[in-house]
């Protein structure tokens, strides 16, 4: 990967700055922050956008930026031409830029061929892109792979639009550069790792896909604040190309990784959705399954389909890695899905630091799923003996207690933490601090 991708390290944290933590953002407004300092920018797959996010991220954990060069065949794929743009419009012959870019980046059409030519409104068109549907929102469209140009407005406005002389502006380049990602490694105690990713190439929308950065990166920071067990890897790619980039240039270590998700669309006021991975039993699949059926929300629980966003390519047959999918209400079920409405209004504070709240739960799972094997398995030890006893008989079991007996039980060498609290129907939390009496108590041993 290193002869490839060419890594700019510029490490841009320094001790003199206050670092806000977004882990630490009880209220989720410093997460809801992020989202506004980062929906003015123009993103795509490729282009200063995406540098230019990553630089932003980049004053909150230290990110590597990545630059692969246009033209590298990736799998099926071959890495594209690099799209800038620096201005598009439609004037109308008293000069009025009645479609502009500088007003909204969703108004052109995403990696657009420059252009610029006068036509009358017949011959404009076929470049307008509207949605009937949602009248007065501008629709997010894309044209990667196709090289053509358009505009994208509210379908009000295209009927509001007279027969004129217009003049057709898209100020771009389009040409060989390079496709950019970010990359962070928290080292762990061990070198398996968890792979955390989310696409950054959307421009001006919050859901879809702001909210999944600005939690990605909380995560990291969360991550960095503690002596993890597993490795992380967080992954910040343009959506399918860069995670098919990824995987093309680190095939060789992809097998360290035991566990991961994506995150998108988690700033919505929606319940949680959890999409399994491919192979829709592994331990990160429980783990989210059991976060969600123990909280009283509301939630759903997915299995995989091979339709979304970057799970596609990481459970791919050859790769087939255990990762899921962490959303709120799901892209498409949600009606501002990619248009102008996934604004800073659709995205709350409250629902992106609960989505950060059960990550966090999640994490804690992973990191903390050990083995125990009991050191005292014919009958019973005498509880009281490790001060492990309540105290007076007669007392229905307090949840602890009920704890300590189902580790003890449980503690063959077979069953881990999350099984026994799977099956206990206990919280994370008190399976742990009895799992940690019983272990100081020299009770159980992991094993
Ligand atoms: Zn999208």
């Amino acid at each position: 990967m290193d002869d490839i991708a060419r890594h700019v390290d510029l490490a841009n944290l320094t001790d003199e700055e206050e670092v806000v933590d977004l882990s630490a953002d009880e209220s989720g407004q410093a997460l809801y922050q992020f989202v506004v300092d980062m929906y003015p920018i123009c993103r795509s797959i490729t282009g200063d956008g995406v540098r230019r996010t990553i630089d932003l991220i980049r004053n909150y954990i230290p990110l590597t930026t990545c630059e692969v060069p246009s033209g590298l065949q990736v799998f099926d794929w071959t890495v594209p031409p690099e799209w800038n743009v620096r201005d598009a419009y439609i004037k109308n012959s008293a000069g009025e830029r009645v479609v502009d870019f500088k007003r909204s980046n969703l108004h052109l059409l995403n990696y657009s061929v420059p252009v610029r030519a006068r036509m009358t409104l017949d011959e404009l068109k076929p470049h307008l892109y509207t949605d009937p549907e949602k009248p007065d929102w501008i629709p997010y469209r894309t044209s990667y792979y196709k090289a053509t140009w358009g505009f994208c407005l509210p379908h009000n406005q295209l009927l509001a639009m007279r027969e004129d002389d217009y003049e057709v502006c898209v100020d771009a380049s389009l040409g060989p550069g390079h496709l950019t990602y970010g990359e962070l490694r928290v080292p762990g105690r061990t070198s398996e790792e968890v792979l955390i990713s989310c696409h950054i190439c959307h421009p001006s929308m919050c859901n879809d896909n702001l909210s999944g950065i600005a939690v990605a990166t909380a995560l990291a920071q969360h991550l960095c604040n503690m002596e993890p067990r597993y490795t992380y890897r967080f992954l910040f790619v343009p959506g399918t190309i860069g995670s098919i980039t990824w995987l093309a240039l680190n095939e060789a270590r992809v097998g360290r990784v035991k566990h991961g998700f994506v995150l998108t669309c988690v700033g919505d006021p929606g319940p949680m959705t959890y999409k399994r991975s491919r192979r829709g039993n592994t331990e990160i699949d429980r783990a989210w399954s059991y976060v969600l059926e123990q909280c009283a929300d509301p939630h759903e629980i997915q299995d995989f389909s091979p339709y979304g966003y970057d799970e596609r390519q990481y459970c791919s047959p050859g790769f087939d890695l255990p990762i899921g999918t962490v959303m709120r209400t799901p892209f498409g079920k949600f009606a501002e899905y990619h248009s102008s409405a996934d604004n800073l209004d659709f995205v709350r504070p409250d629902a992106l630091r609960d989505t950060l709240s059960k990550v966090i739960a999640t994490i804690d799972i992973i990191e903390n799923n050990m083995y125990y094997r009991s050191v005292k398995p014919f009958c019973e030890p005498r509880l009281g003996i490790y001060g492990l006893y309540s105290g007076l008989g007669g007392l229905a079991a307090g949840d602890f207690q009920l704890a300590l007996l189902w580790v003890l039980n449980m503690s063959d060498g077979e069953n881990s933490l999350l099984d026994i609290a799977e099956r206990a129907r206990l919280s994370w939390g008190t399976i742990k601090k009895a799992a940690v009496a019983l272990s100081e108590a020299g009770l159980i041993r992991s094993s």
